[in-house]
Protein backbone atom coordinates (compact mmCIF):
# COMPACT_ATOMS: atom_id res chain seq x y z
CA UNK A 1 0.00 0.00 0.00
CA UNK A 2 1.09 3.66 -0.92
CA UNK A 3 2.31 5.61 1.73
CA UNK A 4 -0.03 8.67 2.33
CA UNK A 5 0.88 12.20 3.49
CA UNK A 6 -2.12 14.14 4.38
CA UNK A 7 -1.02 17.53 4.18
CA UNK A 8 -1.81 21.14 5.62
CA UNK A 9 -4.87 19.99 7.62
CA UNK A 10 -6.35 21.24 11.00
CA UNK A 11 -5.41 18.48 12.65
CA UNK A 12 -7.19 17.12 15.91
CA UNK A 13 -4.26 15.70 17.65
CA UNK A 14 -4.64 13.92 21.47
CA UNK A 15 -2.27 14.86 23.82
CA UNK A 16 -1.33 12.29 25.71
CA UNK A 17 -0.34 14.16 29.10
CA UNK A 18 -3.29 16.57 29.75
CA UNK A 19 -5.68 13.69 27.86
CA UNK A 20 -7.51 16.07 26.01
CA UNK A 21 -7.10 17.68 22.02
CA UNK A 22 -4.60 19.33 20.91
CA UNK A 23 -5.38 21.37 17.77
CA UNK A 24 -2.56 21.96 15.21
CA UNK A 25 -3.88 24.56 12.84
CA UNK A 26 -1.88 23.70 10.31
CA UNK A 27 -0.10 20.10 10.14
CA UNK A 28 0.59 17.51 8.06
CA UNK A 29 0.04 13.57 8.87
CA UNK A 30 2.28 10.55 7.24
CA UNK A 31 0.76 7.22 7.34
CA UNK A 32 2.57 4.75 6.43
CA UNK A 33 0.51 1.02 6.30
CA UNK A 34 -2.10 1.13 8.58
CA UNK A 35 -0.55 3.56 10.92
CA UNK A 36 0.30 7.28 11.63
CA UNK A 37 3.80 7.20 11.74
CA UNK A 38 4.57 11.11 11.87
CA UNK A 39 3.28 14.53 12.56
CA UNK A 40 4.79 17.87 11.60
CA UNK A 41 3.87 21.37 11.12
CA UNK A 42 5.84 21.60 8.10
CA UNK A 43 5.16 18.27 5.50
CA UNK A 44 8.82 18.47 3.99
CA UNK A 45 10.03 17.51 7.78
CA UNK A 46 7.87 14.34 7.16
CA UNK A 47 9.97 11.28 6.93
CA UNK A 48 8.36 10.20 3.98
CA UNK A 49 8.93 6.95 1.61
CA UNK A 50 9.84 7.13 -2.51
CA UNK A 51 6.50 7.44 -3.69
CA UNK A 52 4.46 8.55 -1.16
CA UNK A 53 1.03 10.20 -2.06
CA UNK A 54 0.29 13.77 -0.74
CA UNK A 55 -3.44 14.78 -0.48
CA UNK A 56 -3.89 18.33 0.21
CA UNK A 57 -6.45 19.09 3.07
CA UNK A 58 -5.57 22.72 3.56
CA UNK A 59 -8.61 24.35 5.13
CA UNK A 60 -10.11 21.07 6.32
CA UNK A 61 -10.55 19.46 9.61
CA UNK A 62 -8.47 16.04 10.04
CA UNK A 63 -10.13 14.30 12.85
CA UNK A 64 -9.60 10.47 14.53
CA UNK A 65 -12.19 8.51 13.37
CA UNK A 66 -15.41 7.62 15.42
CA UNK A 67 -15.92 4.28 17.63
CA UNK A 68 -19.68 3.48 17.74
CA UNK A 69 -19.50 0.83 21.19
CA UNK A 70 -22.39 -0.99 20.84
CA UNK A 71 -24.89 -1.81 17.40
CA UNK A 72 -26.77 -4.75 16.07
CA UNK A 73 -26.39 -4.21 12.23
CA UNK A 74 -28.11 -7.53 10.64
CA UNK A 75 -31.35 -4.90 11.75
CA UNK A 76 -30.46 -2.10 9.51
CA UNK A 77 -33.47 -3.33 6.78
CA UNK A 78 -35.73 -2.45 9.00
CA UNK A 79 -34.85 0.76 8.21
CA UNK A 80 -38.23 3.20 9.68
CA UNK A 81 -40.40 0.58 10.95
CA UNK A 82 -40.03 1.62 14.24
CA UNK A 83 -40.47 5.66 14.62
CA UNK A 84 -42.32 5.38 17.54
CA UNK A 85 -41.79 1.78 18.45
CA UNK A 86 -40.97 1.29 23.00
CA UNK A 87 -38.16 -0.96 24.53
CA UNK A 88 -40.91 -3.95 26.07
CA UNK A 89 -42.61 -3.90 22.17
CA UNK A 90 -39.21 -4.38 20.31
CA UNK A 91 -38.07 -7.92 21.58
CA UNK A 92 -41.64 -9.85 20.70
CA UNK A 93 -41.80 -7.91 17.35
CA UNK A 94 -38.27 -7.45 16.20
CA UNK A 95 -35.64 -8.86 17.84
CA UNK A 96 -33.48 -11.95 17.69
CA UNK A 97 -36.29 -13.59 19.51
CA UNK A 98 -39.27 -12.75 17.26
CA UNK A 99 -40.73 -16.38 15.15
CA UNK A 100 -41.65 -13.08 12.80
CA UNK A 101 -38.45 -12.20 12.51
CA UNK A 102 -36.22 -15.26 12.38
CA UNK A 103 -38.92 -16.27 9.32
CA UNK A 104 -38.60 -13.20 7.32
CA UNK A 105 -34.58 -13.29 7.02
CA UNK A 106 -32.99 -15.51 4.91
CA UNK A 107 -29.02 -15.57 5.79
CA UNK A 108 -28.44 -13.31 2.70
CA UNK A 109 -30.63 -10.65 3.96
CA UNK A 110 -28.92 -10.94 7.33
CA UNK A 111 -25.70 -10.22 5.44
CA UNK A 112 -26.82 -7.68 3.02
CA UNK A 113 -28.62 -5.49 6.00
CA UNK A 114 -25.29 -5.53 8.03
CA UNK A 115 -23.05 -4.69 5.45
CA UNK A 116 -25.74 -1.54 4.71
CA UNK A 117 -25.30 -0.72 8.42
CA UNK A 118 -21.23 -0.83 8.38
CA UNK A 119 -21.23 1.12 5.18
CA UNK A 120 -23.70 3.68 6.71
CA UNK A 121 -21.10 4.35 9.76
CA UNK A 122 -18.03 4.58 7.45
CA UNK A 123 -19.58 6.88 5.37
CA UNK A 124 -20.28 9.36 8.74
CA UNK A 125 -16.59 8.60 9.90
CA UNK A 126 -17.62 5.63 11.81
CA UNK A 127 -14.61 3.14 11.69
CA UNK A 128 -14.70 0.90 14.79
CA UNK A 129 -17.29 -0.54 16.15
CA UNK A 130 -18.14 -2.84 19.19
CA UNK A 131 -20.89 -5.03 17.58
CA UNK A 132 -23.51 -7.01 19.89
CA UNK A 133 -23.80 -10.18 16.83
CA UNK A 134 -27.06 -11.57 18.44
CA UNK A 135 -27.93 -13.11 15.14
CA UNK A 136 -28.42 -16.23 16.55
CA UNK A 137 -30.88 -18.48 15.88
CA UNK A 138 -29.04 -20.27 13.16
CA UNK A 139 -25.98 -21.02 11.72
CA UNK A 140 -26.07 -19.52 8.64
CA UNK A 141 -27.91 -16.04 9.73
CA UNK A 142 -24.46 -16.04 12.20
CA UNK A 143 -22.10 -17.09 9.36
CA UNK A 144 -23.55 -14.28 7.31
CA UNK A 145 -23.43 -11.80 10.03
CA UNK A 146 -19.48 -12.47 10.79
CA UNK A 147 -19.20 -12.59 6.59
CA UNK A 148 -20.33 -8.97 6.81
CA UNK A 149 -18.39 -7.62 9.70
CA UNK A 150 -15.51 -9.00 7.17
CA UNK A 151 -16.62 -7.52 3.66
CA UNK A 152 -17.38 -4.16 5.57
CA UNK A 153 -14.62 -2.57 6.00
CA UNK A 154 -14.59 -1.25 9.03
CA UNK A 155 -12.65 -2.39 12.73
CA UNK A 156 -15.57 -4.25 14.24
CA UNK A 157 -15.37 -5.98 17.68
CA UNK A 158 -17.49 -9.22 16.62
CA UNK A 159 -19.28 -10.16 20.05
CA UNK A 160 -21.63 -13.12 18.97
CA UNK A 161 -24.17 -13.47 21.79
CA UNK A 162 -23.92 -17.62 22.85
CA UNK A 163 -27.76 -18.22 23.46
CA UNK A 164 -29.70 -21.45 23.88
CA UNK A 165 -31.87 -21.51 21.13
CA UNK A 166 -34.68 -24.39 20.05
CA UNK A 167 -32.91 -25.61 16.69
CA UNK A 168 -29.52 -24.20 17.16
CA UNK A 169 -27.92 -25.65 20.09
CA UNK A 170 -25.04 -23.61 22.17
CA UNK A 171 -22.79 -26.39 21.68
CA UNK A 172 -23.28 -25.82 17.89
CA UNK A 173 -22.46 -22.30 18.30
CA UNK A 174 -19.61 -22.37 19.90
CA UNK A 175 -18.38 -24.99 17.26
CA UNK A 176 -19.17 -22.58 14.71
CA UNK A 177 -17.87 -19.73 16.43
CA UNK A 178 -14.55 -22.01 17.01
CA UNK A 179 -14.47 -22.29 12.92
CA UNK A 180 -15.11 -19.05 12.21
CA UNK A 181 -12.61 -16.77 14.19
CA UNK A 182 -9.90 -19.00 12.99
CA UNK A 183 -9.73 -17.56 9.67
CA UNK A 184 -8.59 -14.05 10.65
CA UNK A 185 -8.92 -11.08 9.65
CA UNK A 186 -6.98 -8.03 11.07
CA UNK A 187 -9.97 -6.19 11.45
CA UNK A 188 -12.75 -8.22 12.91
CA UNK A 189 -11.73 -9.10 17.05
CA UNK A 190 -13.51 -11.84 18.36
CA UNK A 191 -15.57 -11.23 21.04
CA UNK A 192 -18.42 -12.32 23.22
CA UNK A 193 -21.27 -10.82 24.92
CA UNK A 194 -22.76 -12.36 27.56
CA UNK A 195 -26.56 -11.76 27.21
CA UNK A 196 -27.65 -15.45 26.38
CA UNK A 197 -24.93 -16.93 28.27
CA UNK A 198 -24.61 -14.66 31.52
CA UNK A 199 -27.97 -16.90 33.37
CA UNK A 200 -25.80 -19.69 33.31
CA UNK A 201 -22.71 -18.98 33.52
CA UNK A 202 -22.58 -16.10 36.38
CA UNK A 203 -23.65 -18.10 39.62
CA UNK A 204 -20.94 -16.46 41.51
CA UNK A 205 -19.14 -20.01 42.69
CA UNK A 206 -15.62 -18.84 40.25
CA UNK A 207 -16.95 -21.18 37.55
CA UNK A 208 -17.91 -18.29 35.53
CA UNK A 209 -14.62 -16.90 35.87
CA UNK A 210 -12.78 -20.10 34.51
CA UNK A 211 -15.19 -20.37 31.93
CA UNK A 212 -14.20 -16.99 30.27
CA UNK A 213 -10.58 -17.67 30.97
CA UNK A 214 -10.64 -21.01 29.01
CA UNK A 215 -12.55 -19.38 26.09
CA UNK A 216 -10.61 -16.00 26.14
CA UNK A 217 -7.22 -18.33 25.69
CA UNK A 218 -9.10 -20.87 23.15
CA UNK A 219 -10.71 -17.69 20.61
CA UNK A 220 -8.27 -15.19 21.31
CA UNK A 221 -11.11 -12.65 22.79
CA UNK A 222 -10.67 -9.41 22.79
CA UNK A 223 -13.68 -8.02 24.28
CA UNK A 224 -16.94 -8.59 26.29
CA UNK A 225 -19.95 -6.88 25.83
CA UNK A 226 -23.86 -6.79 27.42
CA UNK A 227 -26.54 -5.15 27.75
CA UNK A 228 -27.49 -3.96 31.24
CA UNK A 229 -30.64 -1.71 32.39
CA UNK A 230 -31.38 -1.95 36.16
CA UNK A 231 -33.73 0.46 37.75
CA UNK A 232 -37.47 -0.70 36.80
CA UNK A 233 -36.68 -3.07 34.22
CA UNK A 234 -36.76 -6.94 35.07
CA UNK A 235 -33.31 -7.63 36.30
CA UNK A 236 -30.96 -9.38 34.77
CA UNK A 237 -27.34 -11.24 35.14
CA UNK A 238 -25.58 -8.18 33.83
CA UNK A 239 -24.58 -5.64 36.20
CA UNK A 240 -21.11 -4.49 36.93
CA UNK A 241 -21.27 -5.66 40.58
CA UNK A 242 -23.07 -8.97 39.07
CA UNK A 243 -20.06 -9.56 36.61
CA UNK A 244 -17.13 -8.19 38.73
CA UNK A 245 -17.83 -8.07 42.17
CA UNK A 246 -19.79 -11.17 42.68
CA UNK A 247 -18.22 -13.44 39.44
CA UNK A 248 -14.47 -11.39 38.73
CA UNK A 249 -14.94 -11.46 35.61
CA UNK A 250 -12.91 -8.28 35.07
CA UNK A 251 -10.02 -10.91 36.67
CA UNK A 252 -9.61 -12.05 32.77
CA UNK A 253 -8.28 -8.66 31.88
CA UNK A 254 -10.71 -8.54 28.94
CA UNK A 255 -12.11 -4.48 28.42
CA UNK A 256 -16.20 -5.97 29.47
CA UNK A 257 -19.09 -3.00 28.08
CA UNK A 258 -22.22 -2.26 29.80
CA UNK A 259 -24.16 -0.67 27.20
CA UNK A 260 -26.90 1.74 28.22
CA UNK A 261 -26.78 1.11 32.32
CA UNK A 262 -29.32 3.89 32.90
CA UNK A 263 -29.69 2.85 36.49
CA UNK A 264 -26.11 2.62 37.89
CA UNK A 265 -25.96 1.99 41.95
CA UNK A 266 -23.07 3.29 43.61
CA UNK A 267 -21.66 0.01 43.93
CA UNK A 268 -21.67 -0.64 39.98
CA UNK A 269 -19.85 3.06 39.47
CA UNK A 270 -17.42 1.96 41.88
CA UNK A 271 -16.69 -0.79 40.18
CA UNK A 272 -15.96 0.47 36.94
CA UNK A 273 -13.73 3.25 38.07
CA UNK A 274 -11.65 0.82 40.19
CA UNK A 275 -11.33 -1.93 37.05
CA UNK A 276 -11.51 0.87 34.29
CA UNK A 277 -14.48 -0.70 32.43
CA UNK A 278 -17.01 1.19 30.63
CA UNK A 279 -20.45 2.09 29.75
CA UNK A 280 -22.14 2.24 26.27
CA UNK A 281 -24.28 5.12 26.61
CA UNK A 282 -26.47 5.04 23.46
CA UNK A 283 -28.77 8.28 23.35
CA UNK A 284 -30.65 8.35 21.06
CA UNK A 285 -31.74 4.69 21.76
CA UNK A 286 -32.39 5.34 25.45
CA UNK A 287 -34.80 8.30 24.57
CA UNK A 288 -36.37 6.70 21.94
CA UNK A 289 -37.37 3.13 23.45
CA UNK A 290 -37.50 4.70 26.55
CA UNK A 291 -34.65 2.42 28.33
CA UNK A 292 -34.03 6.10 30.48
CA UNK A 293 -30.39 7.41 31.25
CA UNK A 294 -30.66 7.74 34.71
CA UNK A 295 -26.73 7.98 35.54
CA UNK A 296 -24.66 8.41 32.96
CA UNK A 297 -23.91 11.52 33.46
CA UNK A 298 -22.39 11.32 36.42
CA UNK A 299 -20.18 7.91 34.84
CA UNK A 300 -18.42 10.55 31.73
CA UNK A 301 -15.02 9.15 33.09
CA UNK A 302 -16.15 5.84 32.62
CA UNK A 303 -18.35 5.80 29.46
CA UNK A 304 -17.72 5.81 25.62
CA UNK A 305 -21.17 6.13 23.09
CA UNK A 306 -23.23 3.98 20.56
CA UNK A 307 -25.74 3.79 18.51
CA UNK A 308 -28.08 0.62 19.15
CA UNK A 309 -30.38 -0.05 16.54
CA UNK A 310 -29.03 1.95 13.71
CA UNK A 311 -32.85 1.15 11.93
CA UNK A 312 -34.62 3.33 13.98
CA UNK A 313 -32.48 6.86 13.97
CA UNK A 314 -28.88 7.97 13.02
CA UNK A 315 -26.48 5.55 12.43
CA UNK A 316 -23.78 8.31 12.68
CA UNK A 317 -21.47 9.53 15.61
CA UNK A 318 -21.97 12.94 15.04
CA UNK A 319 -25.41 12.40 16.04
CA UNK A 320 -24.93 10.82 19.36
CA UNK A 321 -22.39 13.11 20.54
CA UNK A 322 -24.05 15.84 20.00
CA UNK A 323 -27.29 14.51 21.36
CA UNK A 324 -25.54 13.28 24.82
CA UNK A 325 -23.79 17.04 24.89
CA UNK A 326 -27.15 18.22 24.85
CA UNK A 327 -28.93 16.28 27.16
CA UNK A 328 -26.43 16.57 29.81
CA UNK A 329 -26.83 20.08 29.91
CA UNK A 330 -30.24 20.24 30.18
CA UNK A 331 -30.22 17.57 33.13
CA UNK A 332 -27.81 19.73 34.93
CA UNK A 333 -29.32 23.59 33.71
CA UNK A 334 -32.63 21.77 35.51
CA UNK A 335 -31.32 21.07 38.53
CA UNK A 336 -30.19 24.70 39.23
CA UNK A 337 -33.22 26.09 37.54
CA UNK A 338 -35.43 23.60 39.59
CA UNK A 339 -33.73 25.15 42.64
CA UNK A 340 -34.73 28.49 42.01
CA UNK A 341 -31.50 29.36 40.44
CA UNK A 342 -29.92 30.70 37.35
CA UNK A 343 -26.98 28.77 36.00
CA UNK A 344 -23.66 30.24 36.49
CA UNK A 345 -21.80 27.77 34.55
CA UNK A 346 -22.22 25.21 31.64
CA UNK A 347 -22.41 21.52 32.80
CA UNK A 348 -20.34 19.94 29.53
CA UNK A 349 -17.80 21.31 27.27
CA UNK A 350 -18.36 20.46 24.13
CA UNK A 351 -14.48 18.35 23.97
CA UNK A 352 -15.91 16.48 25.80
CA UNK A 353 -18.92 15.00 23.57
CA UNK A 354 -15.81 14.77 21.15
CA UNK A 355 -14.12 12.82 23.72
CA UNK A 356 -16.70 10.20 24.92
CA UNK A 357 -17.26 9.60 20.62
CA UNK A 358 -13.61 8.71 19.95
CA UNK A 359 -10.79 8.58 22.44
CA UNK A 360 -13.08 7.07 25.17
CA UNK A 361 -14.59 4.34 22.52
CA UNK A 362 -10.56 3.46 22.60
CA UNK A 363 -10.22 3.21 26.19
CA UNK A 364 -13.18 0.76 27.04
CA UNK A 365 -11.44 -1.39 24.08
CA UNK A 366 -8.07 -0.87 26.05
CA UNK A 367 -6.85 0.45 23.16
CA UNK A 368 -4.42 3.99 22.90
CA UNK A 369 -3.95 3.27 19.02
CA UNK A 370 -7.95 3.92 18.85
CA UNK A 371 -10.38 7.04 18.71
CA UNK A 372 -6.89 9.36 18.70
CA UNK A 373 -4.51 10.69 16.38
CA UNK A 374 -0.95 10.14 17.78
CA UNK A 375 2.80 9.17 16.12
CA UNK A 376 1.81 5.12 16.71
CA UNK A 377 -1.96 4.99 16.34
CA UNK A 378 -4.09 3.17 14.04
CA UNK A 379 -4.63 5.48 10.69
CA UNK A 380 -8.33 5.68 11.13
CA UNK A 381 -9.11 9.10 10.33
CA UNK A 382 -11.80 10.84 8.84
CA UNK A 383 -11.57 14.62 6.82
CA UNK A 384 -14.08 17.02 7.17
CA UNK A 385 -14.60 19.56 4.42
CA UNK A 386 -15.89 22.61 6.33
CA UNK A 387 -16.61 24.65 3.65
CA UNK A 388 -20.71 23.57 3.79
CA UNK A 389 -23.14 26.06 4.73
CA UNK A 390 -23.37 24.43 7.77
CA UNK A 391 -19.80 24.53 8.99
CA UNK A 392 -18.50 27.63 7.23
CA UNK A 393 -16.87 30.20 8.89
CA UNK A 394 -15.73 27.78 11.57
CA UNK A 395 -12.89 29.08 14.03
CA UNK A 396 -12.86 25.82 16.44
CA UNK A 397 -12.62 22.76 14.67
CA UNK A 398 -14.04 21.01 17.64
CA UNK A 399 -17.42 22.52 17.54
CA UNK A 400 -17.06 22.58 14.52
CA UNK A 401 -17.24 18.72 14.14
CA UNK A 402 -19.42 18.33 17.31
CA UNK A 403 -22.33 21.04 16.87
CA UNK A 404 -22.14 21.73 13.53
CA UNK A 405 -20.89 18.96 10.99
CA UNK A 406 -23.23 16.14 9.21
CA UNK A 407 -22.01 12.86 7.55
CA UNK A 408 -22.44 14.45 4.38
CA UNK A 409 -19.26 17.26 5.49
CA UNK A 410 -17.22 13.76 5.73
CA UNK A 411 -15.27 14.25 2.72
CA UNK A 412 -12.09 11.41 3.26
CA UNK A 413 -12.56 8.16 5.72
CA UNK A 414 -9.61 6.07 6.19
CA UNK A 415 -8.93 2.67 8.10
CA UNK A 416 -5.62 1.34 8.50
CA UNK A 417 -4.53 3.58 6.27
CA UNK A 418 -7.04 2.47 3.71
CA UNK A 419 -9.57 4.81 1.24
CA UNK A 420 -13.17 3.53 2.65
CA UNK A 421 -14.55 7.03 1.23
CA UNK A 422 -12.41 9.31 -0.70
CA UNK A 423 -13.70 12.77 -2.37
CA UNK A 424 -17.33 12.11 -0.72
CA UNK A 425 -17.93 9.14 -2.28
CA UNK A 426 -17.68 5.51 -0.90
CA UNK A 427 -14.48 3.53 -2.51
CA UNK A 428 -13.26 -0.16 -1.92
CA UNK A 429 -16.64 -2.05 -1.16
CA UNK A 430 -16.85 -5.63 -1.57
CA UNK A 431 -19.87 -5.37 -4.35
CA UNK A 432 -20.46 -1.79 -6.20
CA UNK A 433 -22.85 0.23 -4.89
CA UNK A 434 -25.73 0.16 -7.02
CA UNK A 435 -25.50 -3.46 -6.77
CA UNK A 436 -25.46 -3.17 -2.65
CA UNK A 437 -28.53 -0.88 -2.48
CA UNK A 438 -30.57 -3.17 -5.33
CA UNK A 439 -29.97 -5.81 -2.65
CA UNK A 440 -30.91 -4.51 0.18
CA UNK A 441 -34.21 -1.99 -1.30
CA UNK A 442 -35.55 -5.56 -2.24
CA UNK A 443 -34.60 -6.87 1.59
CA UNK A 444 -36.54 -4.11 2.86
CA UNK A 445 -39.51 -3.78 0.85
CA UNK A 446 -40.03 -7.81 1.55
CA UNK A 447 -39.29 -8.19 5.65
CA UNK A 448 -40.72 -4.78 6.12
CA UNK A 449 -44.23 -5.68 5.31
CA UNK A 450 -44.25 -8.95 6.96
CA UNK A 451 -43.64 -7.27 10.16
CA UNK A 452 -45.59 -4.47 9.60
CA UNK A 453 -47.79 -4.35 12.87
CA UNK A 454 -45.99 -4.63 16.45
CA UNK A 455 -47.65 -7.33 18.63
CA UNK A 456 -50.06 -5.54 21.70
CA UNK A 457 -47.94 -5.30 24.88
CA UNK A 458 -48.39 -7.99 27.26
CA UNK A 459 -49.99 -7.26 31.00
CA UNK A 460 -45.79 -7.33 32.38
CA UNK A 461 -42.97 -7.73 30.58
CA UNK A 462 -41.43 -10.80 30.64
CA UNK A 463 -44.44 -11.94 33.02
CA UNK A 464 -42.48 -9.21 35.52
CA UNK A 465 -41.95 -5.92 34.55
CA UNK A 466 -44.89 -3.58 35.75
CA UNK A 467 -45.87 -0.79 33.28
CA UNK A 468 -47.54 2.69 34.06
CA UNK A 469 -48.77 5.27 31.92
CA UNK A 470 -47.18 7.94 29.82
CA UNK A 471 -47.85 11.23 29.62
CA UNK A 472 -48.35 11.79 25.27
CA UNK A 473 -47.49 14.98 23.25
CA UNK A 474 -50.43 16.63 21.51
CA UNK A 475 -50.29 18.82 18.61
CA UNK A 476 -54.16 19.36 18.62
CA UNK A 477 -55.32 22.42 19.14
CA UNK A 478 -56.70 22.08 22.89
ZN1 LIG B 1 -28.56 -3.16 22.11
Amino acid sequence: MMSKILKDGTVLSFDKATHSIKVLPRASILIVDDRITAIEDNSSDLPAPPETEVINVAGKIVSPSFVNTHVHMWQSVYRTLGPNVILSQYFSWVSQYSEAANAAFTPDDVYISSLEGYIEGLNGGVTSYVEHAHNNWSALVMRSGYRAAVDGGARVWWCYDIAPRLDFSVDEQWDIYDTIVQKVSSRVLPGLSLDGLGSSILNGDGTGLDFIREKTAKLNLQALSMHHLGGPWPQGNTSPTRVCAENDLHSTGLPIIFSHAPFLTKSDMQILRQHDLFVSITPESECHYGHGQNTGHLISDQACLGVDTTWTFSGDMLSQARLWLQLVRLRNYTKTLDAGLLPNANPMAVEQAFLLATRQGGRALRRDDIGVITVGAKADLVVFNGDGPNMLGWSDPVAAVILHAHPGDVEHVLVDGEWRKRDFQLVNLSQPWEELRSQFVEAARRIQPQLATPPPLRDRLWGVGEFGDVECASTLRQ
